[in-house]
């Protein structure tokens, strides 16, 4: 999924879960749950490209002035925590642009297997208005129980 759900249901958590252990032990379970859901969020075929790369920029500026709108001030530098908390299993795939051999690490491996080829549909089957739709729901969803 886009960074916007996984960090949005991650500071909703924050917002109402006040402990930081199982606060970041949910966003982090989130972030699977999330990812089982049927979506879309690659142009192509890799993450590395223009269109990706377009797409993530805005991503990430619609999540952070959302989450700048319905995040009460005193809760923003935990909220962010949690809410990096969420994106932390996307975030692990970083290092390995860069060294691709991180994937053949135990652990990492079969992490990496079933949160890429397992939970999520990488053939393309989904258009984009079905891969975005629940997507847009679970932001709807965050901000409606957050904000009002
Ligand atoms: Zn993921």
């Amino acid at each position: 999924m886009l960074v916007a759900p996984h960090f949005l249901i991650g500071t909703a958590i924050a917002v109402y879960a006040p402990e930081a252990g199982p606060a970041a032990l949910a966003a982090i379970t989130s972030h699977f749950v999330l990812d089982s859901i049927p979506h879309r969020d690659t142009i192509g075929t890799t993450h590395i490209n223009l269109g990706n790369i377009v797409m993530e920029i805005f991503d990430i500026t619609i999540t952070a002035l959302i989450f700048w709108w319905i995040v009460p001030a005193h809760l923003r530098g935990y909220a962010l925590l949690v809410g990096g908390a969420a994106i932390l299993p996307d975030l692990l795939a970083i290092p390995s642009w860069f060294w691709p051999q991180l994937y053949r690490l135990p652990v990492i491996n079969q992490l990496h297997s079933w949160h890429v080829d397992y939970l999520q549909d990488r053939n393309g089957s989904l258009n984009w208005f079905w891969g975005l739709l629940p997507q847009v729901l679970i932001i709807l969803a965050v901000i409606w129980l957050i904000k009002f």
